[in-house]
């Protein structure tokens, strides 16, 4: 899938996250949906790190654009590494160990695990880098026409204010684990980057989400639906289907996280 159906998909999944919250009877205080719902648009743009063109590679200008070519060497350096007989060789690394469930969880604990050890400087950095992310994937197009200097601005002003309202008592700091505080951070990182794969397994190529489990010979299997239930990158079944369906779901997961809280 393209960026805004990645981040729209996102953006879904924790507002349905939300409403399973409120249900299991730990609601979140709505700083932790609406910021929850904005980190998780921007960490389903992450995994296309591997890619040199995708939006999260030029979103940070030359910076992201050199670690996107580190993480493709990277990616395919593990690939080749790890590969199951039946794994053809590759070159490139696109859609290898960054569209893994393993790599989300590993990224989602690295932000966790910073948030607890650097507090606030921290939280700042993780909330620039999803703001800006957010605003590139949700905005697409129009965040295109503008700078990408704006965007950063933006990106930093929202992550301030952000950062203040959650640093409100009872405004969800502390949302589901009491001693530590903005340990939910990695939550929607990982639940961002799973979304994604996802959302890559049900396009043509397929996604190799579970490695390293073998399956029939490969440990980088693209698995995916049926052939006839996949549909190409970018195809109007995305634009016409897919992102009205998030924004319908994601909008009934809102309003179910308000609804089935105490
Ligand atoms: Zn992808």
């Amino acid at each position: 899938m393209m960026g805004p159906a990645h981040s729209l998909s996102g953006a879904m999944a924790w507002l349905g996250v939300g409403a399973a919250a409120s249900w299991a009877g730990h609601p979140m205080p709505w700083p932790v949906l609406v910021v929850g719902t904005l980190i998780c648009a921007g960490a389903a743009l992450a995994p296309d790190l591997d890619h040199k063109n995708a939006t999260i590679s030029r979103a940070f200008g030359p910076l992201s654009k050199i670690l996107a070519g580190f993480i493709d060497k990277l990616s395919a350096a593990v690939y080749n590494a790890t590969r199951g007989p039946k794994d053809r060789r590759r070159s490139g690394g696109h859609r290898t160990l960054t569209h893994t469930w393993i790599w989300a969880v590993l990224l989602g604990a690295g932000f966790s695990g910073a948030a607890i050890a650097f507090g606030r400087w921290a939280v700042l950095a993780t909330l620039f880098i999803h703001m800006v992310l957010a605003v590139e994937g949700l905005l697409w197009r129009m965040a295109r026409v503008s700078s990408d200097v704006l965007v950063w601005l933006l990106g930093a002003t929202t992550a301030w204010i952000l950062a203040g309202v959650l640093n409100e008592p009872g405004n969800g700091a502390n949302w589901l684990f009491a001693d530590e505080p903005y340990a939910w951070l990695g939550l929607p990182i990982v639940l961002g980057a799973i979304v994604h794969t996802l959302g890559d397994s049900i396009t043509i190529s397929g996604c190799p989400m579970l490695w390293p489990l073998p399956i029939a010979g490969r440990r980088w299997y693209p698995l995916g639906p049926p052939s006839f239930m996949r549909f190409r990158a970018g195809a109007w079944v995305e634009n016409k289907v897919l992102m009205p369906a998030f924004v319908i779901l994601g909008a009934a997961g809102g309003i179910g996280a308000g609804l089935l809280a105490p």
